[in-house]
């Protein structure tokens, strides 16, 4: 038997979400926050012609990508470093501060790979339980202790949805030392509607150890390809690159992020279809008698308790996969406007049994 390191006797596969079909045929995927829309025409085109040259290697530092970022963001392009989905960065992130001894805080429940990448990296966890489905940031400050290295602060927050806002923000950043790297991660930041959410970069201008972590998943409708990127001040955008597999973005991914840019516009006004079914959703919801947090992201979060896993069940009987977590609830993405009906269709009809 090869023999491995013992932490991964404890460590879970990352478990995704899964499609699921009704007796009908019916399949709505609302378990992984994607876009629910065909990539643009525009996009595919760029796809196809980089296919065309899959034969090379890829731009392994992202030359034109980062130039188009950097562009979009009105940063230098030495603060931009991507990886293979924001995921991967965030391994990176950790990479760069994995040593024994060294911690890291993030809330709980937030992303699922935090501790999964935590462990891999060799960072001890520390995890600030949420207040009233929120990062409690007053408590993640009280959690400093001199062996901080890196605090993830989820905005809008996976998979609650909530977000925080710019004075507890601030408040929380001017208790973090100089040595600790804050990752704000806005994943969801696109959906991001109410006005007193500051945009993290904004935060990032102000402090060298700030740094926000962006994907193209999402908004931009390249789960697929995996691109995500970091917006840091020169040391951290610099570590972050050193810890990247070389080659990790591929060139179709590139290829796809530049089209992508190029065509925002079309995208944003995707977003903006979304955010209305957002509103749709909860109110909708909250009419059925649910107790649902207020969203800044594309899904909406259910705290089922005990009934999580019946309510995904029942879900799925009507072909909606929804996300369960154990025993605490059930996080869902907004899809296109038939998929959300069939979803308040199964939450109502759940409602009411
Ligand atoms: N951060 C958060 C908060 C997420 O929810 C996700 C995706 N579920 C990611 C990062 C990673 O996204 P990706 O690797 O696709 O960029």
């Amino acid at each position: 038997m090869p023999r491995f390191r013992s932490i991964l006797d404890e460590l879970p596969v990352y478990r995704p979400g899964k499609a699921v079909v009704s007796a009908e045929g019916r399949s709505y995927k609302l378990s992984s926050n994607e876009c629910p829309y065909d990539p643009l025409p525009s996009v595919v085109e760029a796809i196809a012609a980089a296919a065309r040259e899959v034969h090379r290697y890829p731009d392994a530092g992202c030359v034109r990508l980062t130039e188009a970022l950097a562009a979009r963001y009105g940063v230098p392009p030495e603060h931009v470093a991507l990886g293979a989905g924001s995921v991967t960065v965030a391994q990176q992130l950790l990479e760069t501060v994995g040593e024994p001894g060294a911690e890291v805080i993030y809330a709980w429940r937030s992303f699922e790979a935090y501790p999964l990448l935590a462990d891999l990296s060799g960072v001890t966890s520390v995890r600030v339980p949420l207040a009233a489905e929120t990062h409690d940031l007053a408590a993640m400050a009280e959690a400093i202790t001199p062996a901080t290295r890196m605090i993830f602060v989820c905005n809008p927050n996976n998979p609650t949805g909530t977000a925080n806002r710019a004075a507890e923000l601030t408040a929380f950043l001017d208790r973090v030392p100089d040595d600790v790297l804050v990752v704000l991660d806005e994943a969801y930041r696109e959906y991001v509607r109410d006005a007193g959410v500051p945009d993290g970069l904004g935060l990032y201008a102000e402090r060298p150890n700030v740094a926000v972590l962006r994907t193209f998943s999402k908004a931009y409708g390249l789960a697929g390809l995996r691109v995500g990127y970091l917006i840091g001040h020169e040391p951290v955008a610099t570590a972050v690159r050193k810890t990247m597999v070389p080659f990790a973005v591929n060139s179709i991914a590139q290829a796809a992020a530049i089209a992508s840019l190029a065509a925002e516009d079309e995208l944003l006004e995707r977003v903006e279809a979304v955010v209305g079914e957002r509103t749709r959703v909860r109110e909708a919801l909250l009419g059925q008698g649910w107790t649902v947090p207020p969203t800044e992201a594309n899904f909406v979060w259910l705290r089922l308790g005990e009934r999580t896993g019946e309510f995904a069940e029942r879900c799925a009987v009507d072909g909606v996969a929804v996300r369960p977590y154990g025993a605490e609830g059930v996080r869902v993405s907004i899809g296109t406007p038939e998929a959300n009906d069939a979803f308040l269709a199964a939450a109502g009809e759940f409602r009411r049994s």
